[in-house]
């Protein structure tokens, strides 16, 4: 569920939300569904202008990276009828938000799954009054909740009055992404394009690719993971500055991996965490009835695992080596039912992705604020930072990657 664990997002929850506990009082299946919360425009900015920006550009603006940032980026800009062009690096849209469509009979999600926020967020993300967002979001209240100890498996089921938090039920963030916000982006993204130079000598800026291709802007908004910036994988004319340079090698972003495994059989809680549950790095690894909200039958058991442990997992060397050791390690607990009722697994490495090369922005050395100040200002008045990590309060998320975006906009329109 991401380092934004359980046991601290429930505690946001509780603060934040009679709403979340209204969703989790609801009998399950009794949908909390997008139409009643999104239609009704309560969320912050639906429909009401938030992000009308002041317009004053009139040039071309190139972005780089198309997940969920990269895509909002397009988005916004289309939507102020300013030229753009997004290069992605691999084949396909999304990054860290991602769909498997063959384990199971519904779509799941192999990064970004939860909805860390108040649904309502899916409505000012997509900021049209005309759009009928009858997306169906579910609460995520597990009830059966037990982590794991020397001695096996024990129960631990007082969590559960604080667990709540929310997913869609059919659909996925990539579904979410891919409906809402993708359409009008993607005839202007040039797919297989890694971006390896941005030279921003000269009054604009010329952005090349390991092909060759060199393409030119007025403005850039740079949305790519930070471990690609910090591994140099793009090369600045002229460099970075050692203010930007040291703010992004100050973010320590662990590795990740998720695998879902469909069984035959359900042998498993809710939710299995790893150790003493009032210890943060419980949730760091944890297992999790991937079905849970969904209404669907089958039994699909997921493992979430971002933490620098994870490489015991990510750095196996393929995904039949994950699977096994995830099998091995369920068996260990479950005393040989995992292998006995295994069907079929899909891994997610994202440590091994070459464009992405971890999970998410976890820690900042300095302090967020002094990553922020770093950052804040485009480098050479025309290179814009976005994505995950500039997401604020909400960095590390899918909407606090494209709220990033959306103000990195708001910022290059102003001039
Ligand atoms: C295991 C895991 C679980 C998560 N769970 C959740 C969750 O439940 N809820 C939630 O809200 N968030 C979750 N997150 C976080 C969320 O997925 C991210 O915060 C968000 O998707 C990041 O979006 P982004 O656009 O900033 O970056 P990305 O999605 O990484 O997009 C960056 C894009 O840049 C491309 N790129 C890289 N290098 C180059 C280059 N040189 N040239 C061109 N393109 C390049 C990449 O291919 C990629 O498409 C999770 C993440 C992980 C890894």
């Amino acid at each position: 569920m991401q380092r934004r664990d359980f046991l601290r997002q429930c505690a946001r929850w509780a603060a934040a939300a009679p709403l979340a506990s209204l969703a989790a009082s609801l009998p399950a299946g009794s949908l909390l569904a997008a139409g009643s919360l999104l239609g009704c425009g309560t969320g912050p900015g639906y429909g009401t202008g938030e992000y009308d920006f002041d317009v004053n550009f009139d040039g071309r603006v190139l972005v780089i990276g198309a997940g969920a940032a990269g895509l909002a980026a397009g988005y916004m800009l289309g939507r102020h009828g300013i030229e753009y062009t997004v290069l992605e690096a691999s084949d396909r849209f999304g990054g860290r938000v991602k769909r498997d469509r063959t384990l199971a009979g519904f779509p799941i999600d192999l990064g970004a799954e939860w909805i860390h926020d108040h649904p309502s967020v899916l409505a000012s993300l997509i900021d049209d009054p005309g759009l009928d967002a009858t997306l169906d979001v579910v609460p995520f209240a597990p009830q059966d909740i037990s982590y794991r100890t020397d001695g096996g498996v024990r129960a631990f089921n007082v969590a559960r009055n604080f667990m709540v938090d929310y997913k869609f039920r059919r659909t996925t963030w990539y579904g979410f992404l891919e409906r809402f916000i993708a359409p009008t982006v993607q005839p202007h993204i040039r797919f297989g394009q890694p971006v390896t130079a941005i030279d921003t000598r000269g009054s604009g800026v010329r952005v090349a690719t390991d092909d060759g291709t060199t393409y030119e802007a007025d403005r850039v908004i740079l949305t790519v993971p930070i471990q690609i910036l910090q591994e140099r994988q793009i090369e600045f004319t002229p460099p970075l500055d050692a203010t930007r340079t040291d703010a992004i090698d100050s973010v320590w972003i662990p590795h990740g991996i998720k695998v879902f495994s469909r069984f035959d059989a359900r042998f498993y809680p809710d939710v299995l965490l790893n150790g003493d549950p009032l210890d943060d790095a419980s949730t760091d690894k944890l297992y999790y009835d991937a079905t849970l909200g969904k209404g669907v039958s089958e039994h699909v058991l997921a493992l979430f695992w971002v933490a620098d442990e994870a490489a015991a997992f990510t750095e196996l060397g393929s995904d039949d080596a994950i699977v096994s050791a995830v099998l091995a390690d369920l068996d260990g607990l479950f005393g040989g039912r995992a292998s006995r009722h295994h069907i079929a697994s899909v891994a997610q490495n994202w440590s091994a992705d070459p464009y992405i090369r971890g999970a998410y922005s976890s820690d900042f050395a300095g302090g967020y604020d002094a990553f922020m100040a770093a950052l804040a200002d485009p480098f050479a008045e025309r290179v814009f930072f976005a994505g995950e990590a500039f997401g604020g309060t909400e960095s590390s998320t899918v909407h606090g990657a494209m709220q990033s975006a959306y103000a990195a906009v708001e910022r290059l329109l102003a001039g």
